[in-house]
């Protein structure tokens, strides 16, 4: 008997109930609602088996860069699978697509940063660099440097490493994390925190948090600052531009390694290949994924600046660290093509000249609806902050579920738009051509009438 599309999706539905447990889910709570069925997918569109249309406002999990349904990365994808689908990269081994992988990647990268060591995720990253700079430091006869310093609302990845780095309670809240010798400082984060105060001032005050914190663990004992050149799961959380040159000069003080996680921010999000550009910072070690492969397959890599490559290639020996997948081959073919795919349609200068400033101009207009208390954006994300109260810009209630209660008219309009408690985000394929932005704009303007409707009736 063949299905109709209603059938299927429901037949898909109750096989995923009994089967399968979900990501960052209440499984028991989705079981009962059934879930969301995308089973096909192009350009900045996915699709339902019923054939609903839904604009994919944030890239898959901000990583669809180049879009759905590119040719050139199947094609890679499948060459590598026929040529060399697995090998290893353990026991003096290489292969040509991690080492083609390697040197493009570097020659796009800023210029101290010669060598990656690849991993299968953003979380693996995250894990290596905890590693990686403890050795290092150890490497160099400093073995006490083992604290890094993060940040409240900050993502690092689901690993018990990624997670610990990662500032987010209820993630702490489970499995008895943080690990120890990580430490966390507050967010620069202006609307939710800095309300009423000169935003400049503020980024100052939480980037010197970081010296306060290095004092108080001792300079001796700290091997790190990580953090998101803009903070994305944490809500798309802009840093004012006093920011980063702070941190960057606290860094350099006290001689302490800074790690930039990439993993949203690199690969044209914020316009350059690496969001730290934006900002002129130059962080030692980076984190990268996502929309390295488009997301088309698994990848993950750690850049490692000259003053760590160095030091781990004459003192360091063995790092003790590696993983089956790290370099996977078809992963690295993908990551190629989707690299040369980037540069043959100048997709870094259209975000700058174009497609940036557009979305830009456009979301900031959702700013005059009467639930917006703050519409702000860079680059290629943008976020929206939902207010009871548009003059003094106070929130919901948090029992109201405003932002849920959006989100999922969102789906209703035909926009996948996330919810980060009472913030709304987005973060398009950077592909999203004008028409289809004011798209995007029209369909979230519809949602958020249909939420204040809700809300107000
Ligand atoms: N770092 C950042 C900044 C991220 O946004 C994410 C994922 N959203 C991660 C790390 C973890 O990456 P993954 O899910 O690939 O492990």
């Amino acid at each position: 008997m063949t299905l109709n599309p209603k059938q299927q999706t429901q037949a898909w539905q109750s096989l995923d109930a009994a089967h399968h447990l979900h990501p960052f889910t209440d499984n028991g709570e989705l079981n009962q609602k059934g879930s969301r069925v995308i089973n096909r997918a192009e350009g900045v569109y996915i699709y339902t088996p019923e054939g609903q249309e839904i604009l994919d406002g944030m890239a898959g999990l901000w990583c669809v860069n180049m879009g759905y349904g590119r040719k050139e990365l199947i094609d890679a994808a499948t060459e590598q699978l026929n040529t060399l689908p697995y090998y290893n990269l353990f026991f003096q081994c290489t292969h040509p697509p991690a080492t083609e992988l390697a040197a493009r990647l570097t020659s796009l990268l800023p210029e101290h940063l010669n060598r990656v060591f690849f991993t299968g995720s953003g979380s693996e990253c995250n894990d290596t660099v905890v590693r990686m700079v403890r050795h290092f430091w150890a490497s160099q006869g400093q073995p006490q440097r083992k604290a890094i310093i993060s940040r409240h609302n900050a993502y690092h990845g689901s690993t018990m490493a990624g997670a610990s780095l990662g500032g987010m309670k209820p993630m702490h809240a489970q499995g008895g994390l943080p690990l120890p010798d990580i430490h966390h400082i507050d967010q620069p984060y202006p609307f939710g925190e800095g309300q009423g105060q000169d935003p400049q001032a503020f980024g100052l005050e939480r980037a010197r948090q970081l010296e306060a914190k290095i004092l108080e663990l001792g300079p001796e004992n700290v091997a790190a600052f990580i953090g998101e050149p803009v903070q994305g799961a944490g809500g798309v959380i802009i840093p004012p531009a006093s920011y980063w040159p702070e941190i960057q000069r606290i860094c350099r003080q006290y001689d302490i390694l800074l790690v930039s996680d990439e993993v949203i921010c690199g690969f044209g999000r914020l316009g350059h290949w690496l969001g730290c550009e934006h900002f002129g910072v130059k962080p030692d070690l980076v984190c990268m994924a996502k929309g390295i492969t488009s997301g088309y397959v698994p990848l993950g890599a750690v850049a490692v600046g000259d003053r760590v490559a160095e030091g781990l290639l004459k003192d360091g020996g063995d790092f003790n660290h590696g993983f089956t997948y790290s370099g996977h081959p078809v992963a690295c073919a993908v990551a190629s093509a989707n690299l040369a795919l980037m540069e043959q349609e100048g997709i870094l200068e259209r975000i700058q000249q174009h497609t940036s400033p557009y979305l830009q101009k456009r979301w900031a207009e959702l700013g005059d609806h009467p639930l917006v208390g703050e519409a702000r954006g860079i680059g290629m994300v943008g976020a929206l902050e939902l207010v009871a109260d548009k003059a003094t810009g106070a929130r919901f209630d948090e029992k109201v579920g405003a932002g849920t209660l959006c989100r999922d008219f969102c789906i209703e309009c035909g926009l996948v738009m996330r919810a980060v408690g009472d913030t709304m985000i987005i973060s398009p394929p950077l592909v999203i051509t004008e028409s289809e932005i004011d798209e995007l704009v029209a369909r979230a303007r519809r949602s958020l009438d249909l939420t204040w409707q809700h809300l107000k009736g």
